[in-house]
């Protein structure tokens, strides 16, 4: 891996407006969560500039959405190029601002990238609904307009370009928003962008928290493709209606991963712990409630304990660093505080110390013996701390992880594909994977069941939801 690291300066960064590479009306500071300390000062744009922004992004739309889709598939090809050369110089821009190990961070820009090409690669052909002698009936599928991409700062770049990417091959033009924690990688890719799209066809803003109403409720948005939480969903979808805006609302989840009584608990465990730790918890299909059979809780309670005391945790930057920092300091005191709650109501077996000196960092630690009520069970942790609960009947474990308002993603895992996939087929979530987790290739697509949001990312039925099915009716 070669990280180049070069200081950086107020100046470094810039908002991308209609073609423009423009400072804020202000600045934000970005702080690194492994160090407390100022990575850069952001642009930061007002209402004025997210305006402009939109109204760029209207201007560019008509010749846009004109050119042959074969033209802006060729256009997005380019943009995972230069994200593949630049991955460099982007990596620990990714780690210093996100927290997550260098490792990480090459690897969500390669996933970026390879999603990029995946979406491109998809097409939107005219189908035929109807033939007859009479009459031939299709449906094309044509663009929405301007798109507010929202996205959220635990996968900064990939949730960017998942939306972007769908966007623009639809023939939309976008506003890219990202969360005001880890705005700088994102603008880096705005510029990319201005180097490769026409002037507005992408513009990227950085906000502090305080501009993501204002695309949600602009008259001249047409969809809202958001990545968040629950509680913000909410707002967004509100904020829709009055205009009826298009929504894709990919939100919380709080996954069961079930364990049955065949599998081995030496082989599970590192399984089960990278599902609930990778990114130090912070995903949205993480493994939150992991329910593991009675006759073998102790044992995988016990390897789960040996994974989480030997992980090493600390800033990404360093070589060997297995777990970064929580992302921000809000997340960070409410993951201490469920950490609190569930020494009172349950059994710490690994981890729950807290950590000394600078930095958001937290061990990954491991709960046993909590009710179902317990904080870390029901709401959502998104941290480093798994809850382990125990089950005797496989039917109950079922309807206690379909309690949940969440119904985002789900494991399960047995040495038998047919007892598995029966208890796939009675969890209520958007995607169950058994005996894998996270396997998130471009084609397929995910999204959520109930308050985990609605509408698909990825794959054909995520790029479909960037359009409008218009028929058309001939007479023969
Ligand atoms: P968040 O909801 O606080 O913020 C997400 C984005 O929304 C940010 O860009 C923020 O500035 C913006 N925002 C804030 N207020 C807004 C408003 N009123 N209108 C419009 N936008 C507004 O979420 P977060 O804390 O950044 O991310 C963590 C959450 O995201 C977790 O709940 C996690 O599960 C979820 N998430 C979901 C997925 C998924 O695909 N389902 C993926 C990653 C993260």
């Amino acid at each position: 891996m070669n990280a180049q690291l070069k200081p950086l300066q107020t100046g470094d960064f810039r908002l991308l407006i209609g073609g423009r590479l423009v400072p804020g009306a202000s600045t934000i500071d970005v702080i690194n969560p492994a160090t407390e300390q100022v990575v850069a000062a952001c642009p930061r744009a007002d209402v004025a500039q997210a305006n402009e922004a939109v109204a760029a992004a209207k201007a560019a739309f008509p010749a846009w959405a004109a050119r042959p889709l074969a033209e802006r598939r060729a256009l997005l090809m380019k943009l995972a190029d230069a994200i593949d050369a630049r991955v460099a110089e982007l990596a620990p821009l990714l780690t210093q601002e996100q927290g997550k190990p260098l490792g990480g961070a090459f690897f969500e820009l390669m996933v970026a990238s390879a999603n990029i090409r995946g979406i491109a690669a998809l097409d939107l052909p005219v189908a035929t609904v109807k033939e007859t002698a009479e009459a031939r009936v299709v449906r094309v599928r044509s663009p929405l307009g301007v798109v507010a991409a929202i996205t959220p700062w635990n996968f900064p770049v990939i949730m960017m370009v998942t939306k972007l990417t769908p966007a623009l091959l639809a023939g939309n033009t976008v506003v890219v928003k990202p969360a005001p924690t880890t705005p700088l990688t994102t603008l880096k890719v705005g510029e990319l962008c201005a180097e490769i799209f026409p002037p507005g066809v992408v513009n990227v803003i950085a906000d502090a928290n305080d501009l993501g109403g204002v695309l949600t409720a602009h008259p001249d948005v047409a969809k809202i493709a958001f990545t968040g939480s629950t509680a913000t969903g909410r707002k967004v979808m509100a904020s829709a209606a009055p205009t009826l805006k298009r929504l894709t609302l990919e939100l919380g989840g709080n996954d069961a991963a079930i364990v049955l009584d065949d599998v081995d608990p030496k082989d599970i465990a590192p399984k089960l712990f990278f599902a609930a730790m990778v990114n130090s918890g912070q995903v949205c299909l993480a493994a939150k409630r992991i329910f593991v059979h009675e006759s073998i809780y102790d044992a995988v309670c016990a390897e789960l304990a040996k994974l989480a005391t030997a992980a090493k945790v600390g800033n990404g930057l360093d070589e060997g660093v297995e777990f970064g920092p929580l992302q921000n300091r809000m997340q960070f005191e409410k993951v201490k505080a469920i950490i609190e709650d569930a020494r009172a109501h349950g059994k710490i077996i690994a981890g729950g110390q807290p950590h000394q000196g600078p930095g958001f960092f937290i061990q990954p630690t491991i709960v046993s013996g909590l009710p179902d009520s317990a904080r870390l069970v029901c709401e959502e942790q998104f941290g480093p701390v798994m809850p382990v609960l125990k089950y005797s009947k496989l039917e109950d474990a079922i309807a206690r992880a379909n309690t949940s308002e969440y119904g985002l993603g789900a494991t399960v895992w047995s040495k038998s594909p047919e007892r598995a996939y029966e208890v796939a087929m009675k969890l209520d979530t958007g995607t169950v994977w058994i005996n894998k987790h996270l396997d998130l290739p471009p084609g397929v697509p995910y999204g959520g069941t109930k308050q985990s949001g609605y509408g698909v990312e990825l794959g054909q039925h995520g790029l479909e939801e960037f359009t409008q099915a218009k028929i058309i009716n001939m007479a023969k």
